[in-house]
């Protein structure tokens, strides 16, 4: 099995990660979700980048504690790549937060159409001992 072409919405622990991506992907683990906002000018990024891409500025991870988003947009694919053919069509969605921070996830876990307002919750998946994601449930 071609474990390390697969594509899916996650994260893999056993690839080389730079010190911010462990301790990113060690949050994770315990099912948090981090931030980063930058030294220099303060932006906050969701999902956490390292650089500012405003400054450039090195950027500290934070602590993300909303947990509830609307969905904002989201896409039914039909036609996915060929990893994750056995799971199609699942829904990918853009959630809004109060603060107005937006992520993009699966959701896992929908029993009717997808619309746009729904509410969305975060949550956390181990898919093997080495991959975890977040995702979102409605
Ligand atoms: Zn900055």
């Amino acid at each position: 099995m071609a474990e390390h072409n697969e594509l899916y919405l996650g994260y893999a622990t056993d690839k080389a990660v730079t010190p911010f991506m462990q301790k990113f992907l060690e949050a994770l683990d315990e099912e948090k979700l981090m931030m980063s906002k930058c030294t220099s000018c303060g932006t906050e990024f969701l999902p956490p980048r390292q650089h500012c891409q405003k400054c450039l500025s090195q950027c500290d991870l934070a602590e993300f504690t909303e947990t509830e988003a609307k969905i904002r947009s989201f896409v039914i694919v039909d036609f996915a790549p060929e990893s994750l053919s056995s799971k199609a069509p699942y829904v990918v969605a853009i959630g809004e937060f109060p603060s107005g921070k937006r992520l993009t996830a699966h959701i896992t876990n929908l029993m009717s159409m997808p619309e746009v307002g729904m509410t969305l919750k975060l949550g956390y998946e181990h898919i093997d001992d080495k991959k975890l994601t977040y995702k979102w449930l409605v």
